[in-house]
């Protein structure tokens, strides 16, 4: 195995590896030992000014995707200096690295491609995934792996999903410090059936439609034996399957391996700490609460299953707490009557006249809080949310659908359409809103806020498993760091600048679960906070490289 073998690097090859290339930053002793005396110009930079200079460039570009590229090839050259630009400038940086941004990188993944990143694994590879997972030259601590069939909103983008687990991986640097040389994106390349991919001649992937079935189940079968061979320790978070393949896979793996579907738990985690936040204004209980949802998939049943646990949490009976949770998919309201309906919704098929659209569904059900997670642009309309307004004081109003273009409103819609009255969160940022003389921060249910913190918890304390009752400590965790000043202009999530900090404090609640549990691989240390943060990776330059 050819693992860790860098820190020899010398010459050329260490500024060509971008986790440990300075660049003009390297010292005058660095250059005389490293073998570097020549081989860059004479002027040393500080860091500071290597991303002042990065900044001024990227900032004098005007369309995101060329923004993109340019942070692309800044990690592909000197994660250090990336990860600080990262870190320093979260809100303007985060939806370049990822949505709303990322979407459209993966559109555009064939024709901006530069430089390979992570592993491709295709179904002509079966029988030596474990060889081929060998050619990656660390020892991976994380495996972010997609299949590209349910990209964002986006539906099926093949092997240009790749930017989806590389965008992800980021994120768990940039807002936990998960070191990133023990980060490995994956890509399987079951095929697409996006005819215009493959009718695209810089399409990345192979050309021919999506393998089913037992074969397919096998290629993830082998991928996830293999990796667990290769990288023992390792935690492999599942991210945009489709939801037929999504829901399987986390059943057949979540009690045999450490693995999540961030789709499903991370997202349910995010948006509960937005109820949390939402109770807290509105001084309620959550069993005051019952939600519509627009959407019955992974985001939409996750959300739901967290908010049961919640609720049984809190000493309410299941089927009770059910009750407060209520699905519109493409054919209408979920009800007992309908058949055919997928395992994960059947929890919430209630007994009810069918409704076949979602205004209906409202006016008949009085929610008190609706979350959009569709992938339909637009279906929050006026009258969606005036009807919310007339039933609702402060009407709960999630818009979680991305990118931006699928969102189901807009944050000046909801307050234009609410009379300034709806507690609202949404997938994809949107900028501050002004009405009626009040100043609203709509803050985005981002799963980053919680999904970096569940894995840097969970290598901290070496979990053998990843299980719901984390994803609910991360979600009160989160929900504790907005502070009234946060609610009292709407943002029902604290600032991403503050992600760090609450990453950590999520990753102490997830290793207290672990240990609570007997899930955890590692002693119990004596202060967890301390043993969180001697975790965490700083972009800042080491002393030496
Ligand atoms: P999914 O494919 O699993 O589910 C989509 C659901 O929408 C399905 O149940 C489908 O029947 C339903 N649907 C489709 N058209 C509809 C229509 N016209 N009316 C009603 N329902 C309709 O996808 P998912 O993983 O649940 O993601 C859905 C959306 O949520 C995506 O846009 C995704 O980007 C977004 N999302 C946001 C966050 C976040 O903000 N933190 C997290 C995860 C997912």
């Amino acid at each position: 195995m050819k693992l860790n073998q860098q820190s020899s690097e010398r010459g050329v090859a260490l500024l060509q590896n971008p986790l440990r290339n300075k660049g003009t930053a390297f010292t005058e002793i660095e250059r005389d030992a490293l073998g570097l005396r020549g081989l860059l110009p004479p002027h040393i930079h500080t860091q500071d000014e290597q991303m002042a200079r990065f900044l001024e460039n990227m900032r004098n570009l005007t369309d995101p995707l060329e923004k993109f590229t340019a942070l692309s090839a800044l990690h592909d050259r000197n994660e250090a200096l990336f990860f600080r630009v990262v870190c320093d400038n979260v809100d303007e940086i985060m939806p370049l690295i990822y949505t709303p941004t990322v979407g459209l990188a993966c559109q555009r993944f064939g024709h901006i491609f530069q430089r390979p990143r992570g592993m491709f694994i295709s179904i002509n590879d079966r029988g030596r995934i474990a060889d081929i997972l060998r050619n990656w030259p660390h020892k991976a601590g994380i495996i972010v792996v997609t299949d590209g069939e349910r990209i964002l909103g986006l539906g099926d983008q093949g092997a240009n999903g790749m930017g989806i687990p590389v965008g992800k991986l980021s994120l768990y640097t940039a807002c936990a410090g998960v070191d990133p040389a023990i980060c490995l994106p994956v890509t399987l390349d079951m095929g697409t059936n996006n005819e215009s991919l493959l009718a695209d001649p810089y399409y990345v992937g192979l050309r021919r439609h999506r393998v089913t079935g037992p074969a397919y189940d096998e290629l993830v079968d082998e991928f996830i034996t293999a990796a667990c061979e290769v990288f023992p320790d390792v935690i492999i978070q599942f991210e945009d399957f489709a939801n037929h393949n999504a829901f399987r896979l986390l059943e057949r793996y979540r009690n045999k391996i450490c693995t999540f579907n961030d789709d499903i738990q991370g997202t349910a985690s995010v948006a509960l700490a937005g109820v949390f936040s939402a109770l807290r204004v509105k001084g309620t209980k959550l069993s005051d609460e019952k939600f519509l949802f627009l959407g019955a998939g992974e985001a939409a049943t996750g959300i739901a299953d967290l908010i049961v646990a919640a609720m049984v949490a809190q000493g309410i009976d299941q089927e009770t707490a059910r009750k407060s949770c209520w699905l519109v998919d493409s054919k209408g309201l979920v009800v007992k009557s309908r058949e055919g309906l997928a395992a994960q919704k059947l929890p919430y098929a209630h007994d009810h006249p069918p409704i076949t659209d979602f205004l209906t569904a409202l006016t008949t059900l009085k929610p008190t809080g609706i979350i959009g997670v569709a992938a339909v642009g637009g279906t929050f309309t006026p009258e969606v949310l005036r009807s919310m307004a007339e039933i609702n004081e402060r009407p709960i109003v999630f818009a979680l659908s991305n990118p931006t273009s699928k969102a189901e409103c807009t944050a000046e819609q909801a307050y234009n359409g609410t009379d300034g009255r709806a507690l609202f969160a949404s997938g994809s940022p949107f900028a501050a809103v002004q009405y009626k003389g009040k100043t609203f921060v709509p803050r985005q249910g981002n799963n980053s806020y919680i999904f970096p913190g569940v894995g840097l918890g969970a290598i901290a304390c070496g979990a053998t498993r990843v299980t719901d009752e984390m994803f609910l400590a991360a979600a009160q965790t989160l929900a504790d760091h907005v502070t009234p000043a946060d609610l009292e202009q709407g943002s029902l999530f604290p600032p991403l600048s503050n992600t760090r900090e609450v990453s950590a404090h999520i990753a102490v609640a997830v290793a207290e679960v672990a240990f609570e549990r007997a899930l955890a691989s590692k002693s119990r240390p004596e202060d967890m906070l301390t043993l969180v943060r001697a975790h965490v990776y700083d972009p800042r330059y080491p002393a030496h490289a």
